[in-house]
Order: C-alpha cells, then sequence, then structure tokens
C-alpha cells in the first residue's frame, strides 16, 4: 500500500539513502516542532554548562515526523558520537550488553522503536538507565552467578510511535518527554523547498506548496513525494517541477487533495458502507483491508485522526460526517 511505503523506513535502499541526505544537521536546519526545540536547546545548553551528560530522552509520535532526525540533532549538539539500535535488533540481554559497555561518558545510545523491546531486556534496562548498572547472570540453574558492572554515565534518547506501549517503569525512567506534533503546510512547504535545493531539482514555490498540501504533514512524505514528482518531471517534462507536474504526479499516485491514498480511501468507506460509519473494531478492521492491526494504528490512524476523518470510540473506530462529504466530492467528481 502506498502510504505505508512512503512511511516505512526500511522501504526502498535509494530513499533511504536520500534521507540520510536531506536529514537536517542541527536545530537551525530542523523546521518546525518549536516548542520541542526550545526545551531542548535549554536542556542541552544546561548540561554543557554543568559538563553533565543530558537525561534519557523519550520522543514519541507519528512515524516520519522527525524522532530520528533530532536525536541525530541532539547528538551534534551535544558534540558527542551516537550508536543506533532498534527494540526489536536487541534480542538478548546479552546484544544490549554488548552495545551499552561500549559507550563512554556522555555518548548518547538512540533505540527506535524501544516498544518493541522485549521484556526481559527492558527489565535490564531499568537499572541501567537510573543507575547505570548493569546486571548480568552468568550460567543457568543452581550455579548460576549475577554480576554487576558499573557503566559510564551516557544519554538514552528513544523513540516510539505508541506511548501507550511503554510499561510504566520504563517510561518513568526518562527525564525528559516530548511529544512531535504534525507539521503545518508551511513547514512542510518549507522543507520541500530545502530538499528541493539539496536534490538540485527546480521546484516552483506553487508546486511545492501543492505537494505539502497533500504530504499528510509528514516531512518523510514530503521529501518522498518530491522524488517521485522529480521523476515524473525528468522524464515527462523538462526537470522544472511546476503544478502541472506535481498534479499529474500525484494523480498517477492516486493522491487525492487531502493526501489520502487509495487504501485511506477504502478503509474509510468500509466503515462507512459496511458498518454505517462504525464503530468498528480495530481487528474487525484489520481483517476487512487484510492487514494488520498494527499497521493501521502505526501509518493509516495518526493522520485520519488528526484532520478529522476518523474517531476513537471506545467501541471501535468511526468515521465522521467530514470523511463521507470527502468521499462523495471524490464520487462527483470521478463521474463528472
Ligand atoms: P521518524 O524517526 O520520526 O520516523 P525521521 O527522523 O526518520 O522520522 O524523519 C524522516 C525524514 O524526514 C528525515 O530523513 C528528514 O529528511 C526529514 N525530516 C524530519 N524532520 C524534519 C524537520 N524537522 N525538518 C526537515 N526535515 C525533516
Amino acid at each position: 500500500m502506498a502510504i505505508k511505503r512512503l512511511l516505512d523506513k526500511s522501504a526502498q535502499p535509494a530513499d533511504l539513502e536520500e534521507e540520510i541526505s536531506l536529514r537536517p544537521r542541527n536545530f537551525d536546519e530542523y523546521v518546525g516542532q518549536k516548542r520541542l526545540k526550545t526545551n531542548l536547546q535549554l536542556a542541552i545548553a544546561a548540561a554543557k554548562k554543568r559538563r553533565e551528560p543530558l537525561d534519557h530522552i523519550l520522543l514519541y509520535g507519528p512515524a516520519g515526523l522527525g524522532k530520528t532526525t533530532m536525536a541525530t540533532v541532539i547528538a551534534a549538539e551535544m558534540g558527542v558520537p551516537m550508536r543506533t539500535t532498534s527494540g526489536p535488533a536487541i534480542v538478548r540481554a546479552a546484544d544490549l550488553a554488548s552495545l551499552i559497555t561500549n559507550l563512554k561518558a556522555g555518548d548518547i545510545l538512540f533505540i527506535d522503536e524501544i516498544h518493541r523491546l522485549n521484556r526481559a531486556v527492558e527489565e535490564i534496562l531499568y537499572s541501567v538507565m537510573e543507575d547505570f548498572k548493569l546486571d548480568i547472570s552468568l550460567g543457568k540453574g543452581a550455579g548460576a552467578k549475577s554480576l554487576r558492572l558499573d557503566l559510564p554515565p551516557f544519554t538514552l534518547i528513544a523513540a516510539t510511535t505508541r506511548t501507550g506501549s511503554l510499561s510504566a517503569p520504563l517510561r518513568d525512567r526518562f527525564g525528559h518527554i516530548h511529544r512531535l506534533e504534525f507539521y503545518t503546510v508551511e513547514e512542510i512547504a518549507k522543507i520541500i523547498r530545502r530538499s528541493a535545493d539539496i536534490l538540485k531539482t527546480k521546484i516552483t514555490p506553487e508546486a511545492a506548496q501543492t505537494l505539502a498540501g497533500r504530504s499528510r504533514l509528514t516531512p518523510r512524505i514530503a521529501n518522498r513525494l518530491l522524488r517521485r514528482v522529480r521523476d515524473y518531471s525528468d522524464i515527462k517534462a523538462d526537470g522544472l517541477i511546476t503544478e502541472t507536474e506535481a498534479e499529474a504526479a500525484l494523480e498517477m499516485l492516486a493522491i487525492d487533495n487531502l493526501g489520502l491514498d487509495a487504501a485511506d480511501r477504502l478503509l474509510l468507506s468500509l466503515i462507512i458502507d459496511n458498518h454505517g460509519g462504525g464503530p468498528v473494531g480495530l481487528s474487525t478492521l484489520a481483517a476487512m483491508l487484510g492487514d494488520e492491526s498494527q499497521t493501521i494504528e502505526d501509518y493509516f490512524e495518526p493522520f485520519l485522526l488528526q484532520i478529522g476523518l476518523l474517531e476513537r470510540t471506545p467501541r471501535g473506530r468511526c468515521t465522521t460526517p467530514k470523511a463521507k462529504s470527502h468521499l462523495t466530492s471524490l464520487d462527483g467528481r470521478q463521474s463528472a
């Protein structure tokens, strides 16, 4: 499904490479998220003044909003190295041990998708985060011994799309917990213009604005759409992206005027047509779409909730009147 592909971090190697080149390197280049930046700049200045590592930081919010990017910016602004891993990559306690015993005082460890850490590893992390002590057990059964290692004080930055899935003991061990917000269309247009500059692609301000309006208020989607439109314009036009190329490429991708793709529209119309607008339980919705509940929660819902097309109720998901009128307006246009 297109939106999932546009949002997925591991989607396409070429996208990933480009994403790294487009990634802001400092607070000045990092567009938007003003409140987050102000808070972190203060924390960084204070830590530097005291010559201490930063407190552990938890960043949460929907995919593609800039959590990983912010972690790299923090490391750069602190002037310290950062090691990157992710929840599912730390399978055993030994994986965690080998990562953190290599850290030096002040270093940053970034764990993406921390909600996917397994229980055993998570429990070891508690004393690591709180006391910089690593408890490891050697051997098995009656002869097992436990060992406590002192660690240098380092900073853990963790990212998650869902704080709800984190246990309270883990959440409580972060000194800073920050939510990343969806961007404004203006901010996304600015990101598109900046990315076009880096990619040496010419785009008119109007075309940047059009793409921004269809990027689900999400930088990763904005950058990937820009890439798709650039491909289109290189082949079908003379390389300059004007509104005509932007509109034509978006049409080819079946992305509508709100930034929804065919899968979003299918999700909304299934709720409206088969369930009278809801409520529909998440698992029923997943079965109807032939997708996993997690995919729906991570990739589809955040934006649909944000723009008021979907509502989450205790009994399930409901569409709003706005969703119905959006689909009706598209039907009208298609049959016109
Ligand atoms: P997340 O970790 O939240 O899924 P990323 O940090 O990987 O998101 O961001 C995806 C891409 O979007 C980055 O590679 C970067 O190019 C771009 N990006 C994210 N946040 C910003 C921002 N505030 N300003 C400019 N570009 C951004």
